[in-house]
């Protein structure tokens, strides 16, 4: 299956190109259609999947029919570095589109993100606290949200951002496109997948299991054995190189020197 078969106008398939995808992944495959065809999604995967393009190449392709400067697409995201990077990607394949995006995140100025909010674009990236705080502020309308998606459900839920999300729910239209993204499945997420989801295309990616190139072991040893045995298993298993997690920065101090 290729990018040609969804049948992308030329303005997204020239994103496509310029992102230098030449293929795409399995849940592009499994989940662009089905957004395409405005059906929500649940879909099961983690980041590093290419799941940013499965809901966005879809969403800014229908996006090119209607008005412009109208906040048409919503995506809530759990962290800064996150948004920026789903930002980005979007940027890039609209490129040759009109479309315009913009972050909503906290830990920066509100004013430059209100400009922009204001000067008017299609695609919001936010994060749900400072996006209600702008939206507080009068400075973003929610009524215009055609798409919603919901990017790591799970970390969004561990963050305690659900309540936030709820009151965003509130404020947007009720006849929509729902997309919901997670990596794992803990009740409170199904719960939210429930609410929020209507008859979904579930795409749930089989292989989530560590790369095959990667062993998983577990050593049981006494607090005083530790480093011998680090040691050791550098030694034996012949490694150029190692990345060790130790619990506190202070451990981490100590093992460095001692090594
Ligand atoms: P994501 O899971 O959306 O964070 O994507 C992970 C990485 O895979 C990003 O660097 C993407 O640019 C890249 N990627 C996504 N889709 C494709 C594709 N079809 N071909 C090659 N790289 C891709």
């Amino acid at each position: 299956m290729s990018f040609h078969d969804f049948g992308f106008d030329p303005r997204i398939m020239a994103g496509i190109e310029a992102a230098g995808y030449v293929d795409p992944t399995p849940i592009q495959q499994a989940a662009m259609g089905e957004v395409l065809q405005g059906r929500d999604v649940l879909g099961v995967a983690q980041t590093g999947t290419g799941k940013t393009a499965a809901f966005m190449l879809p969403i800014l392709h229908n996006l090119l029919d209607g008005p412009r400067r109208k906040v048409r697409a919503l995506v809530l995201a759990p962290t800064r570095e996150l948004a920026e990077q789903i930002e980005q990607a979007t940027r890039e394949f609209a490129r040759d589109t009109d479309l315009k995006s913009t972050t909503v995140y906290g830990g920066v100025s509100k004013r430059g993100q209100a400009q922009r909010l204001r000067r008017g674009v299609d695609v919001v990236v936010a994060c749900p606290g400072r996006l209600l705080d702008v939206h507080g502020d009068g400075d973003i309308d929610l009524s215009t949200v055609e798409v919603l998606v919901m990017d790591e459900a799970d970390r969004m839920c561990d963050m305690g951002f659900l309540p936030d999300v709820r009151r965003i729910l509130a404020e947007l239209p009720a006849r929509r496109q729902n997309l919901l993204f997670s990596a794992t499945m803990p009740k409170e997420v199904r719960r939210l997948a429930d609410e929020l989801l209507h008859r979904p295309h579930v795409v749930e990616l089989a292989n989530r299991a560590p790369a095959a190139t990667i062993d998983h072991a577990l050593v049981l040893v006494g607090e005083d054995r530790k480093r011998d045995l680090l040691e050791h298993l550098l030694e034996t298993d012949g490694c150029a190189s190692a990345i060790v997690f130790t619990r506190t920065k202070h451990r981490a101090r100590r093992l460095a020197t001692q090594l």
